[in-house]
């Protein structure tokens, strides 16, 4: 069994989204009937603020009747009962990880979570809270919406972020670049305008950007599937380009930090 088949059902299963079992995956789901007591993942705790492993969780009784363990849950599904799975974290026991999952026959629905989706995503977006200033508060709102599958709506704050970080590149382009043609930028798709800012994105964003071709979609041209299909690759992209800027703000900051060094000392030495 495979560490990342362990890792599908806490983390990348969706609420509400039933998993139908076939030959194929059925290693997704045996482990949790046949072996709980093995199973283990790595994940965010939102009580350390850091990775952590979690591991399956059972209480004294179930300790010593491991056996007893496996009839229940197996009872519980004839039953057509929810089953529980716990998980503590390996740094502190009072840090859970749970999940609800309902079986019928060869479907398997996650119907409870915690924490949410959405709490184990928003702290990895903490870092850009200085560089995205207002925008910031729109991308956890499109985090969120989307870690509950609202599609559409979660796109929307999305496209308008990625849109406002193409602007910004825009203007400092225009600052730069003697002979900047705007009426073509204007008049250009997403990837081609992508194309024209090439020096000032990171590389990958412009070798990939007739993915973003779609951005200049309405939005009532995209079907829901479609804006949550996107959703992952421009949050990439839109942490790509927040990543850089990032990076290069640490720069400037170290070169003022030499340069003021260098002049300050050999003022020094003059004295
Ligand atoms: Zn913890």
């Amino acid at each position: 069994m495979s560490y990342e088949l362990q890792h599908y059902l806490p983390l990348e299963l969706g609420l509400y989204q039933p998993l139908t079992v076939n030959e194929e995956n059925t290693s997704i789901i045996k482990p949790y009937i046949k072996n709980p007591l093995k199973i283990q993942f790595d994940c965010y705790c939102i009580e350390c603020k850091k990775e952590t492993t979690f591991k399956f969780y059972q209480d004294k009784f179930d300790q010593y009747y491991t056996n007893q363990y496996q009839m229940d849950i197996e009872r519980r599904i004839d039953s057509k009962l929810p089953i529980d799975f716990i998980f503590k974290c390996q740094r502190d026991e009072s840090h859970v990880f749970y999940f609800t999952l309902l079986i019928n026959e060869d479907k398997v629905i996650k119907i409870g979570q915690y924490p949410s989706f959405a709490d184990l995503q928003l702290h990895k977006i903490n870092k850009y809270r200085t560089v995205l200033k207002n925008d910031y508060r729109d991308f956890s709102k499109a985090i969120r919406l989307n870690s509950q599958e609202i599609g559409a709506g979660s796109f929307v704050y999305l496209r308008r972020i990625f849109e406002n970080l193409i602007e910004e590149t825009r203007q400092i382009a225009s600052e730069q670049e003697a002979n900047w043609e705007n009426n073509v930028f204007e008049g250009s798709r997403m990837d081609n305008k992508i194309k024209l800012l090439k020096d000032y994105l990171p590389d990958i964003l412009v070798e990939n950007r007739s993915l973003y071709a779609i951005l200049s979609k309405g939005i009532h041209e995209l079907t829901e599937q479609e804006c949550l299909d996107l959703f992952p690759n421009v949050q990439l992209a839109i942490e790509l380009i927040l990543d850089e800027k990032i990076h290069q703000k640490e720069k400037q900051l170290k070169i003022s930090s030499v340069r003021n060094f260098v002049s300050t000392t050999i003022e020094k030495l003059k004295s």
